[in-house]
């Protein structure tokens, strides 16, 4: 058998890409990995995968991978290898330097949606018990943070309601500011194939989508809105449901609050399809038509993406989301539900493990005395009761001089988050940058201490995917490293004079269920048995919870919140008449760290910018032309695309690619309750250039 090359040994373990959290069976020749094979019994996708999660993991052996700690004492300075006992201990001796020159409140850290719930857990207790601050926030801040803050406002729980196989059982699928056939395409090809069943479909975004139209299948209705205008398209639909009397008036007595007020609210002229129009650039008779059929048609079910959360008003969308759901009792059974389309692996427990300023794990608020009591006395040490600092506050913060040194967990924070500017010139003015990753990536560039980071391959640990399911990653191979990440953070914590130290992931993760309610029936064993779980896992729910908010909301009735329509304020003007809207590709993932350096998937050289033919024509610019983007905040060139898949004015690239930069050109706007950067608006213009 091993002279015929054929594996000799399986793990079962979790893809590192999207949020959709498939299971492989990782097959191995000796220490070799020969394939990754769905795995059959995989919960959230029964034997199904896409091209990422098979084939693109050449990147965990690339030669670019870092697998020995360095140092340098400025940016100037070459790396210089060192022990990880001298990199530990150069670590710990500059953060409380630093603290003891700038005070407690001057370091923090950002943890990671591709590391494990067990290193994000310790990452964050780092900052709390040992730094002393709640200095510590999640890259979610700049994805769904405001699904965190919506869903938390109205249902009490900051995560979708469904499992995915809930999809089956949709009559009307309303999908928003997604594009699940390229960034989620297990949970895509599902809902697909719902779609040909019968269900009918309706898309919300401002780009035709292949959902829009592909082989088999054609939306009954595009809402092909203005990019920034979300808020005012969800109000309109909601007024239609409200003044035809589409309300379910029986679920709303009964399971919800607040609901008149909302309802005068929402049925003011204003919110009439027939006055959004002009603004969203969508007829009133199709808002209209779409609003009927959602509210209707059976089950309705929402699945929403970035295309919701990366806006100035991304909680208020999240909330008129919640409304609609709850105003038509679209909400609590198979079938219906809003369910966020998490970006990374771990997104949904990046946020469930504590990684936001403001709240513990488990999403309760640093000032809650009795949660904080729990965790004082575990750790041994008092904590802060007063939020820390958002990413981007921290940016702010390094450069006015106050907030000094930052660890980084895993996270390319110089390419992935917006105004490229404003992120270097931050990082620059850090007197500790500590980077914790697979790469030198570009965040590195800026980083006095690189500390090796483990692939999914080396990791042991938990992953939990958009629909809340926690799965085991296990270790398909040594750490190639010689430690795994979660080690390295204790012993800095060591050596920094506070006592951390576990013996396994799996005691890390005891520790998590011991103090986080949701987390309670969890633990490496009962996962090791069930193949999976979906918080809440408790004494109520012994067995995990597929759909949420059944019998009760989780803050007892649903709440209707006022979703008022506050415009952007990035518009277009003459000087950048165009507005810039932000996506992937099914091949590629994120800043493209791991698709870049993999060989087997289909690698794209460069960020692409897609015009509209017309807005091309005026322009003189053809298809492959050079073309300069320039915004308020940056300028950036590309090779342009000529697609009539994006409406008039607008136009569309991705972010894969630290050359092309897109977030060169996004802007420092964010959601007025997170934070969460807009990316999908930016005011721009396109010239033709001469040569490229
Ligand atoms: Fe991995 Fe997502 Fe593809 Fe599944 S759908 S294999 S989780 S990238």
């Amino acid at each position: 058998v091993i002279e015929l090359g054929m594996p000799t040994r399986s793990v079962i373990t979790t893809c590192a890409y999207c949020g959709v959290g498939c299971s492989f069976k990782a097959e191995l020749r000796g220490d070799e990995l020969v394939r990754m094979v769905p795995y059959k019994n995989g919960g959230a996708n029964e034997g199904h995968s896409c091209v990422k999660g098979r084939f693109a993991f050449g990147y965990a052996s690339h030669p670019d991978r870092v697998l020995e700690p360095m140092v340098r004492d400025s940016i100037a300075d070459e790396w210089r290898k060192v022990s990880w006992e001298e990199a530990i201990s150069f670590t710990a001796r500059r953060l409380r330097e630093i603290q003891a020159q700038y005070g407690q409140g001057s370091i923090g850290a950002i943890t990671s949606s591709r590391t494990t719930n067990e290193e994000v857990y310790t990452v964050q207790k780092m900052v709390r018990a040992v730094f002393g601050n709640n200095n510590v926030d999640t890259c979610a801040r700049v994805c769904h943070s405001p699904t965190g803050y919506g869903l938390k406002q109205t249902f009490g729980e900051s995560a979708g309601t469904q499992d995915f196989k809930s999809v089956d059982e949709a009559d009307v699928i309303l999908v928003i500011g997604a594009n699940p056939t390229d960034a989620h395409p297990v949970f895509g090809s599902r809902m697909k194939q719902r779609i040909r069943k019968g269900a009918k479909l309706i898309v919300i975004d401002p780009r035709r989508t292949d959902l829009v139209r592909s082989p088999h299948i054609e939306a009954a209705y595009h809402l092909e809105l203005r990019p920034g205008t979300n808020v005012a398209i969800i109000n309109a639909i909601a007024h239609v449901v409200v003044t035809e009397g589409l309300v379910d008036r029986e679920f709303v007595a009964s399971r919800c609050e607040d609901f008149e007020a909302w309802e005068e609210f929402i049925a003011r002229p204003e919110h009439a399809p027939e006055a959004v129009d002009e603004l969203t650039g969508v007829s009133a008779e199709k808002i209209r038509a779409a609003a009927r059929l959602y509210a209707t048609g059976g089950n309705g079910a929402i699945y929403y993406g970035l295309g919701v959360t990366e806006h100035s008003q991304g909680s208020t969308m999240v909330m008129g989301m919640a409304n609609l759901a709850m105003a038509t009792g679209n909400i609590g059974r198979r079938g219906v539900g809003v369910n966020p389309l998490r970006g990374q692996n771990n997104v949904q427990g990046s946020c469930d493990m504590g990684s936001f300023p403001h709240e513990l794990p488990g999403y309760r608020h640093v000032s809650d005395d009795g949660v904080r009591e729990v965790y004082e006395q575990l750790w041994g040490t008092p904590l802060l009761n007063e939020p820390g600092l958002r990413i981007p506050n921290m940016f702010d913060a390094a450069i006015d001089g106050s907030f000094r040194a930052l660890f980084v967990q895993g996270e390319d924070i110089a390419q992935s988050d917006p105004n490229t500017q404003h992120v270097f010139a931050a990082l620059g003015a850090l007197e500790l940058l500590v980077v914790q990753d697979l790469f030198v990536n570009e965040t590195a560039k800026f980083a006095h201490v690189l500390l090796p980071g483990t692939s999914f391959l080396e990791k042991d640990g938990t992953f939990t995917n958009a629909e809340r399911r926690i799965n085991r990653v296990r270790p398909v191979m040594a750490p190639q490293t010689g430690k795994q990440e979660w080690e390295i953070i204790c012993e800095i914590a060591q050596a920094m004079g506070y006592p951390m130290h576990y013996d396994s992931a799996a005691q890390i993760m005891d520790e998590i269920a011991l103090t986080t309610p949701t987390f309670m029936g969890v633990s490496f064993k009962a996962l090791d048995e069930a193949g999976s779980i979906q918080w809440p896992c408790n004494v109520e729910h012994p067995d995990g919870t597929p759909i949420m908010h059944e019998e009760e909301f989780t803050r007892g009735k649903g709440r209707f919140m006022e979703t008022v329509y506050v415009p952007t304020s990035e518009r277009s003007t003459r000087k950048y008449p165009l507005i810039l809207t932000t996506g992937r590709i099914l091949s590629q993932y994120n800043v493209g760290a791991q698709t870049r350096r993999t060989a087997n998937v289909a690698w794209h050289p460069e960020d692409i910018l897609e015009l509209h033919p017309h807005d091309a024509e005026v322009r003189g610019i053809e298809d492959g032309d050079t073309v300069a983007l320039s915004s308020r905040v940056g300028r950036t060139t590309l090779h342009a695309k000529l697609s009539d898949r994006i409406p008039v004015g607008v136009c569309y690239t991705t972010f894969h690619h630290p050359v092309t930069g897109a977030n060169v050109i996004t802007t420092d706007n964010s959601d007025w309750a997170t934070n969460c950067p807009e990316y999908k608006v930016t005011a721009v213009q396109v010239d033709l250039l001469a040569e490229p």
